[in-house]
C-alpha cells in the first residue's frame, strides 16, 4: 500500500523552546524513519506543511488546506493519514469526514499527548495505530487515539492528561486494538463517493453559551456580521432560560435573517430532545433546530461545511438534519 502522512503539527511533533512546545522541523523525516522500519513493505511519503501549528491555532481555513492537499494527492495514493495536535483535532477531523463522504480510502487522522522526542510518549503507538487501521480497517474518515478507531464526527478530545484522550460518547468505537483489532461491524449501503471542499470562512459560525444569569447583551456581540450559523450550547435535552424575553426575540431576529442556529447539549453524552420541557420547546418556536445526539464539534463543523457550500438557510436547516457522514441519528 502507498501510505501518504501529512504532518500538520501538533504534540506529536514538538520540541521545547523558551515558552513551552512548539512544533519541530525534524520529525517528518523521523518519523519517516520509524515508519519504513515497522512496516517495509509498504511505501510511506511524509510532508511536513511549511505551516506547521499548534492546532490551537488551527482555523476552518486550515481544514480547507489539509482536504485540499490530500485531493491533490487522492489518486496517488491507497490511505492518508494526517497528523494534528489533539486540540482540536476532533473539529478538523469532522470536517474532514464532511469534505470527503463515503470516502473508498481510508483517511485516519491522529497526534499524541507526548511529543515524540520523549522516551516514553505515545506518538508512536498512535502512529503506528493509525497505520494498522488503515492497512487492515474499513474506509471512511476516522481519528485514531489511545487504541481507539473512532468516527471522526463523533470523537471528542474528554481528558487533558490521559493517553486515553478521546472518546465517542454517543458512537460505538469503529474499531479497538489491542493485541488483536476488535472490529464493529457494520452493514453499510454502498453509496457514491461525495467529495466536496467548499472555500471555508473563519467567522461564519459562533457559539451561544448558556448559563446561568446569562443575558441577551452577552450574546449580541456574538450574533453580528459575519456569523451565518450559530450553535447554541444548551443544558440538558437542549432547554435555556424561556423567561428572558430578550433572550428569545434575538433568537428569532437572528433566525429571520438567516442565522441556522443549533443546539446541542452540554452535557456531552446522549441527546437534545423537542418538547420534554416548555423552556426547550421556547427555542424551537424562534426558529432554532435540534443537533439531536451530535459532538459541539461535529455540529460547528458542519455548519461551516454547509454555509461554505452557498446554501440558503431554509436548505442548511434541511440538510443538517440528515445524516452526511455518520454524524447525526
Ligand atoms: N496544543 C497542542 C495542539 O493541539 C496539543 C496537542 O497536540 O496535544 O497542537
Amino acid at each position: 500500500m502507498k501510505i501518504y502522512v501529512a504532518y500538520t503539527g501538533g504534540t506529536i511533533g514538538m520540541v521545547p523552546s523558551d515558552q513551552g512546545y512548539v512544533p519541530g522541523k525534524a520529525f517528518a523525516a523521523d518519523i519517516l524513519r520509524h515508519l519504513n522500519d515497522y512496516q517495509p513493505e509498504h511505501g510511506f511519503d511524509v510532508y511536513s506543511y511549511k505551516r506547521l501549528i499548534d492546532s490551537s491555532n488551527a482555523t476552518p481555513e486550515d481544514w480547507q488546506t489539509i482536504a485540499e492537499d490530500l485531493q491533490s494527492k487522492w489518486h496517488d495514493y491507497d490511505a492518508f493519514i494526517v497528523l494534528h495536535g489533539t486540540d482540536t483535532m476532533a473539529y478538523s477531523a469532522a470536517a474532514l469526514a464532511f469534505m470527503f463522504q463515503h470516502s473508498r480510502k481510508p483517511i485516519v487522522v491522529t497526534g499524541s499527548q507526548i511529543p515524540m522526542i520523549k522516551k516514553r510518549n505515545d506518538a508512536l503507538s498512535n502512529v503506528f495505530g493509525a497505520v494498522d487501521a488503515v492497512l487492515n480497517g474499513p474506509n471512511g474518515v476516522f481519528l485514531f487515539f489511545g487504541g481507539k478507531l473512532l468516527e471522526a464526527t463523533r470523537a471528542r478530545k474528554i481528558d487533558t492528561s490521559a493517553l486515553s484522550a478521546f472518546q465517542s460518547p454517543n458512537f460505538l468505537p469503529r474499531g479497538v486494538l489491542g493485541i488483536e483489532w476488535e472490529w464493529r461491524k457494520m452493514h453499510l449501503p454502498k453509496q457514491p463517493e461525495c467529495f466536496q471542499i467548499p472555500p471555508m470562512a473563519s467567522g461564519h459560525v459562533t457559539i451561544l453559551p448558556v448559563f446561568p444569569g446569562v443575558q441577551a447583551t452577552h450574546w449580541e456581540g456574538l450574533l453580528n456580521k459575519p456569523v451565518k450559523g450559530a450553535v447554541l450550547y444548551s443544558y440538558g435535552t437542549g432547554n435555556a432560560p424561556d423567561q428572558d424575553a430578550n433572550l428569545l426575540n434575538l433568537l428569532q431576529e437572528a433566525n429571520d435573517r438567516g442565522v441556522v442556529i443549533v443546539k446541542v447539549s452540554q452535557c456531552g453524552k446522549g441527546a437534545v430532545s423537542s418538547g420534554t420541557y416548555a423552556v426547550g420547546s421556547a427555542l424551537e418556536r424562534v426558529g432554532v433546530i435540534s443537533g439531536r445526539d451530535m459532538t459541539f464539534e461535529a455540529a460547528f463543523t458542519k455548519l461551516h461545511f454547509l454555509i461554505a457550500l452557498g446554501l440558503p438557510a431554509l436548505e442548511i436547516k434541511n440538510t443538517f438534519s440528515k445524516t452526511l457522514a455518520f454524524d447525526i441519528l
